[in-house]
């Protein structure tokens, strides 16, 4: 056989192995030329009589990723081009036969007549889990990093290669619902027990117990494709079937808001395919599918939880003259909420961590913060006391700044305040080697200012976490006006190596995250003062597609700090930086009521020691009346918080903090969760189209006031028929 990604060897007792094996990557991924390698290999094996049966597996670690998402962009630009070329309908054809290729090959290896067992390797994702469930039994490696699921769904897609056809033609119904919607990655063991791996063997026994298997008997013949074939949940139309569909479309709707095209596909892929036979089941996902791909919503999601993410995953913005830097060691100045958790996870990525605080005590405080998190992780199985031993040994707990004589990186975060942090910059760079870079944690200071105080101020740089830093992806690089190549490179290389995903931005009050972030945050303090009920406004911000409701947000960030951040702008910008009636409500809260939010168990809401949180019943009084529900336009809330939050995003741009759309996306996505189905901030306002979102924001400006107001860019764009990605696109082009 000559094929291009697979290798093939045949021993003499007729059983074959083909082995996928991308030369060129580091993780096998289904392109067109492996649907082609693919198709011409079952041909080939079918032709050949001295073939019984198949293994099909990997020569890498893992078995496969899943789709090449660039091939979908591909056939995507095909489509647009085949539109003007063909005329709409004769395009659409050819993208339906297109985009069910895959499809249509992994049916043929089912039906071929010879037995195919996967012995699947490690990690097997999406289309290439695909091909292991178009095989006629599984096995799989005791390797614990393998990882088996579909989580097309999590960047705008769904499985369109027959997952949603054979998931629930082999496991139970609510178990196939939920790894589809979820796009969860299952265990070994979590996959054998729904059915969908028949054994799990030592990773060096893989390949002879795929050969056992053939040699003992693999029916060549799925069980669909006999007859009386019986679902294992049962059929739709039956009594079990009223027990799991009603309830299955009410989870639905309340997990996904249907904001994701995606997810809604599979809903119906799932119902409808199961009242039909197989070869029409996976037509009705195949006509599904086209469509899917076809919908702004994956296209935006594609680009930005696949492409942009893994672009600036890979440094998309690192300076490529500087050499990649060594980091063995790093201070961290400040063992505090954020210090304590940046120095657990630089100890998690297995860098040496001096975690520095005013006395012993502080700084011993710090540290016993990884004690916690690690003891927290064996409590759950999920390391050893050895490991957390391990960890706590790497990080050194002292006030002493002599011992930041050998760091490669310090990062300080100390109190917010100036004069403390200009203390702390000195005496650091005291103590450091000259060519080591000092980074500022700061979430409101300009770096810049704070850069008066360094002697390099070239080597001075902002590396802003979010909370809790454990579990938050993102992390902004700020530049301050002196910033040099050498100190963001070192940034750069610093995220990557704690394995989290940067943006750079360039300095100015708030950043980027936390000014459109505050926006929202705002948008919610004006409807409360306006009389919307509070829990509507969290509630229709959850149907926006955001994850957390502003309020319940503004409670977990605490309430208090949002009245400091607001003070220090009034005292530093202007009392017209503010707006008075949310200066008005959180000094109530604040300093009248002491609902400093979650932490206190007062906030927005009431955190009762048992039950769900309530809101406050004290905000409606001191609010005065509220407004009728009933009279409440729930699009206009939903556009206001979104719209207020996208369209901070675009003045960052024209003000040339994010320069970059794909970082202005993924970092609102993974900073606050924004509207993820939009593919984030700028990329709503460019499906929404700079025209009609301009005439939406006067709209908006016209009825609450100039904080609507558009900005002279989304003018412009509206005037050009502009969108972000276009007109920044020589920055798309450095990719
Ligand atoms: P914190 O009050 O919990 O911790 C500050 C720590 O700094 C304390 O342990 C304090 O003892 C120590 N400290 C003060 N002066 C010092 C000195 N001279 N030398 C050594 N240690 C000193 O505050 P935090 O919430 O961890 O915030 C720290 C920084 O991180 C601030 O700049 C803040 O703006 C920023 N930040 C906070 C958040 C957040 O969610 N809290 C998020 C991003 C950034």
């Amino acid at each position: 056989m000559n094929l291009k990604n697979f290798t093939w060897d045949l021993d003499s007792d007729g059983l074959g192995v083909l082995t996928w094996d991308m030369k060129d990557k580091s993780m096998n991924v289904i392109d067109e030329s492996v649907g082609q390698d693919l198709n011409a290999a079952i041909d080939a094996i079918v032709a050949d009589p001295a073939v019984k049966g198949v293994v099909l597996t990997s020569a890498k670690d893992t078995f496969s990723g899943g789709a090449d998402l660039t091939m979908l962009e591909r056939m995507g630009a095909t489509l647009k081009a085949n539109f003007k070329a063909k005329g709409p309908d004769a395009a659409m054809v050819d993208f339906f036969e297109q985009t069910r290729q895959f499809s249509l090959v992994i049916r043929k290896l089912e039906t071929c007549g010879k037995p195919f067992v996967a012995a699947i390797t490690g990690m097997c994702l999406g289309g290439g889990f695909e091909i292991t469930l178009g095989c006629h039994a599984r096995i799989a490696s005791d390797n614990p990093k393998l990882r088996v699921g579909l989580p097309e769904v999590k960047v705008g897609l769904f499985p369109g290669a027959g997952g949603t056809q054979r998931v629930p033609r082999m496991a139970d119904i609510q178990s196939s619902l939920q790894m589809l919607l979820k796009g969860d990655q299952l265990k070994a063991d979590r996959a054998k027990a729904m059915n969908l791996i028949d054994e799990i063997v030592p990773a060096d026994k893989l390949i002879e117990a795929a050969k056992a298997r053939l040699k003992a008997g693999v029916d060549p013949v799925k069980p669909w494709d006999k007859p009386k074939f019986k679902q294992p949940s049962g059929p739709i139309y039956s009594a079990a079937g009223m027990m799991v569909w009603p309830p299955a479309n009410a989870i639905y709707r309340r997990e996904t808001y249907d904001n994701f095209p995606g997810a809604r596909a599979i809903m119906s892929c799932v119902y409808e395919g199961l009242l039909v036979p197989f070869d029409t089941a996976l037509k009705i996902e195949s006509r599904y599918f086209a469509h899917v791909l076809r919908q702004p919503q994956a296209h935006a999601m594609i680009r930005s939880l696949f492409l942009s993410l893994g672009a600036l995953g890979k440094g998309l913005r690192r300076p490529a003259g500087v050499p990649p830097t060594s980091l063995k060691k790093v201070g961290v100045i400040g063992a505090g909420f954020m210090g304590a958790s940046i120095a657990y996870v630089t100890a998690q990525a297995g860098m040496d961590v001096v975690l520095i605080d005013r006395d012993q005590e502080s700084a011993d405080k710090g540290k016993a913060h990884s004690h916690k998190l690690m003891t927290d992780q064996v409590n759950k199985g999920r390391a050893t006391s050895a490991q957390r031993e391990a960890l706590l040994a790497k990080i050194t707990a002292t006030p002493d700044y002599a011992a930041l004589a050998d760091v490669d990186l310090v990062i300080e975060a100390v109190f917010e305040d100036p004069a403390v942090k200009a203390e702390v910059i000195k005496k650091a760079e005291a103590a450091i080697r000259p060519d080591v870079i000092f980074a500022s944690n700061t979430s409101t200071l300009p770096i810049t200012g704070l850069a008066q105080n360094s002697v390099r101020p070239d080597q001075f740089i902002g590396i802003h976490f979010f909370s809790p830093v454990d579990k938050m992806m993102l992390v902004e690089t700020i530049m301050a006006e002196k910033t040099g190549d050498k100190a963001l490179a070192t940034a750069l290389d610093y995220v990557k190596a704690i394995r989290k995903t940067p943006i750079v931005v360039n300095d100015t009050r708030g950043f980027y995250v936390n000014r459109c972030v505050g926006n929202y945050i705002k948008e919610a303090h004006l409807m409360v003062m306006e009389g919307v009920p509070p829990i509507m406004v969290d509630n229709l911000a959850k149907q926006a597609g955001m994850p957390v409701g502003p309020l319940t947000l503004n409670d977990e960030v605490a309430i208090d700090l949002g009245l400091k951040i607001l003070k220090a702008t009034k005292a530093q910008v202007g009392s017209q930086a503010v707006d008075p009636q949310q200066e008005k409500l959180l000094t109530f809260l604040v300093e009248q009521e002491g609902r400093v939010g979650k932490k206190a168990k007062k906030g927005f809401y009431d955190y009762p020691d048992t039950g769900k949180k309530t809101i406050w019943p004290g905000l409606k009084t001191f609010v005065g009346t509220q407004q009728d529900p009933d009279t409440i336009d729930r699009q206009e809330i939903i556009d206001r918080l979104l719209i207020t939050t996208a369209l901070e995003a675009a003045r960052c741009v024209e003000e040339g903090v994010v320069t970059d759309p794909r970082e202005a996306d993924v970092g609102s996505i993974l900073g606050f969760g924004f509207a993820p189905w939009s593919g984030g901030t700028l990329s709503y306002i460019d499906n929404i189209g700079a025209k009609a979102f301009v005439a939406k924001c006067d709209a908006l400006a016209a009825k609450h006031g100039d904080r609507f107001a558009p900005n002279k860019l989304l003018r412009e764009m509206a005037a050009k028929g502009e969108t972000f990605y276009g007109r920044m696109a020589p920055q798309k082009a450095a990719a």
